[in-house]
């Protein structure tokens, strides 16, 4: 078997068994960047010094016969909203660009304590707004199942990434569906966690009250190791939960006898592809023939959730963003006459499209006058949906449904088309806005072999049953081990 095409818990025991090198591994990776980055464009930049000198260090640990973590050496790929230091962090913006972070964020950390290897930073929509990566400011990345199909967004490079077999997992960050989303549309696994499960000390924010940081991965396994590694209480993020960390390996059960599935009615929305569906629909027979106990359920506000994400996103988008105006970070215009000339100029340069339509549009809503009428409404409305939650998970342990309503789109079809494109979030967006846990998985392929996910949804910190539920699935069907031929 190819190096680069193992999963973390593959790699690890060939390390542990010494039958592999970390360099030798991490070799295989920038090979295989090598032969197809050019035509999937996940990159932004490689950094090879580093991921070397941290292979290294664990062969030699290896060789003194130490126990090493089941990270150690490993090559990652991260999404490039994650600050690194010493390594340029742009969010895919021509507005950060030469910006170099002086610390690490507390994943990052987390990961290096472990020993991981890094292999480089990840492509990705322009400040992770975005379904599709075609808003980064630099390149846009191709889906490897489909070169002229997009790999989902905001997580692309991410995405594209592990299904390219240009990384053995990676790091991505949802805040509507970057993480789900585009792990559907490259058929792989994404988890975004509960809000307050991962610190996000060191993630540039989008939308602080939705923004989460989960592991996009190969399979479910490599899943839980990762959560494993990042979860958990960190006193540099308020909004990271001071709750025990269970061992997610431990919830990798392939039993969901009696677990009390429900599928929520308003799910099935108009547009939806009809081999979506069929896969979906096949995915719950197969849960039902394994014992799981299926329910219709109604999750009634369900049809405001784009609306009302595009009001708290925006809103909170745009005051984020405040801080970017040539003074702290990245770019700085040359030849202005005055400072506010220099900040509009820095920010009318060092933005794209999508983002200033966001920065405008979340503007508005929070201007006086208009703030009572969207983004209020737009809290009240989230709280009601919070509800619906609640009320369904007295009845059900998880909730399937489509990660999204179609298979990845071709490159270009939705650019024109705003709206389209915020409706390929359409069954992702609630998570974000509750707060709770979802996973996507790989449930099937449409007649031109491009993949589709399954999402399943979870309580407020149960994504150890989310991995339950996603590994017995897996381990019954092989949609996983499928890869794209990239020829
Ligand atoms: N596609 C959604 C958006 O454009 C979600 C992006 C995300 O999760 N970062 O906002």
């Amino acid at each position: 078997m190819d190096l680069h095409s193992l999963t973390i818990h593959q790699l690890h025991d060939l390390l542990v068994r010494k039958e592999v090198t970390s360099r030798e591994a991490t070799e295989a990776l920038y090979r295989r960047i090598n032969e197809v980055d050019a035509h999937v464009k996940a990159y932004l930049l490689l950094t090879q010094k580093e991921a070397f000198h941290q292979a290294d260090q664990v062969d030699r640990q290896i060789v003194r016969g130490e126990e090493i973590g089941d990270l150690a050496g490993i090559p990652l790929g991260l999404k490039d909203i994650l600050c690194t230091k010493g390594i340029q962090t742009t969010c895919a913006s021509k507005i950060l660009e030469g910006y170099i972070p002086f610390y690490d964020g507390t994943v990052i950390k987390k990961l290096k304590e472990r020993e991981a290897v890094f292999l480089g930073k990840l492509n990705m929509d322009e400040f992770a707004m975005g379904s599709s990566t075609e808003n980064s400011g630099f390149q846009i990345t191709h889906n490897p199942w489909n070169l002229e199909r997009i790999p989902g967004g905001s997580s692309g490079g991410s995405a594209a990434a592990v299904a390219a077999d240009e990384c053995i997992a990676a790091l991505g960050t949802d805040t509507g569906g970057s993480i789900r989303q585009p792990a559907a549309c490259c058929g792989v696994v994404g988890l975004k966690p509960t809000y307050g499960r991962v610190s996000r000390y060191g993630l540039v924010a989008f939308a602080s009250s939705l923004d989460q940081i989960g592991p996009i991965t190969k399979d479910v396994e490599d899943c839980a190791i990762l959560m494993n590694a990042i979860s958990g209480y960190d006193p540099h993020d308020s909004t990271s939960v001071n709750t025990e960390v269970p061992n997610y390996k431990e919830s990798l059960k392939k039993e969901v006898k009696g677990i009390r599935i429900g599928i929520p009615e308003e799910y099935w929305v108009e547009g939806m592809d009809p081999e979506v569906e069929k896969s979906v629909k096949e995915a719950i027979d197969l849960f039902k023939k394994l014992g799981a106990d299926i329910q219709s359920i109604s999750l009634p506000h369900t049809e405001y959730a784009v609306a009302i994400y595009y009001i708290i996103a925006t809103a909170e988008a745009s005051s984020n963003l405040a801080r970017y105006d040539g003074v702290k970070y990245g770019l700085r215009i040359k030849g202005y006459r005055d400072l506010m000339e220099m900040y509009t100029q820095t920010r009318a340069k060092g933005f794209g499209k999508e983002v200033k339509r966001r920065i405008i549009l979340g503007t508005y809503v929070l201007s006086a006058g208009y703030y009572e009428a969207y983004y209020r409404k737009a809290s009240q409305v989230r709280t009601l949906m919070r509800k619906d939650f609640e009320e369904a998970f007295q009845r059900v342990d998880v909730i399937v449904t489509p990660t999204a309503p179609t298979p990845a789109f071709r490159v270009g079809e939705k650019t024109e088309n705003p709206l389209q494109m915020y409706l390929s979030d359409i069954h992702t967006i609630p998570v974000n806005l509750t707060g709770i846990p979802a996973i996507s998985i790989p449930c099937g392929f449409n007649h031109e072999n491009l993949p589709i996910g399954l999402q399943i949804m979870g309580k407020p910190f149960g994504e150890g049953m989310l991995l339950r539920a996603a590994y017995t699935f897996e381990q019954n069907t092989d949609f996983h081990l499928k890869k794209p031929s990239l020829t």
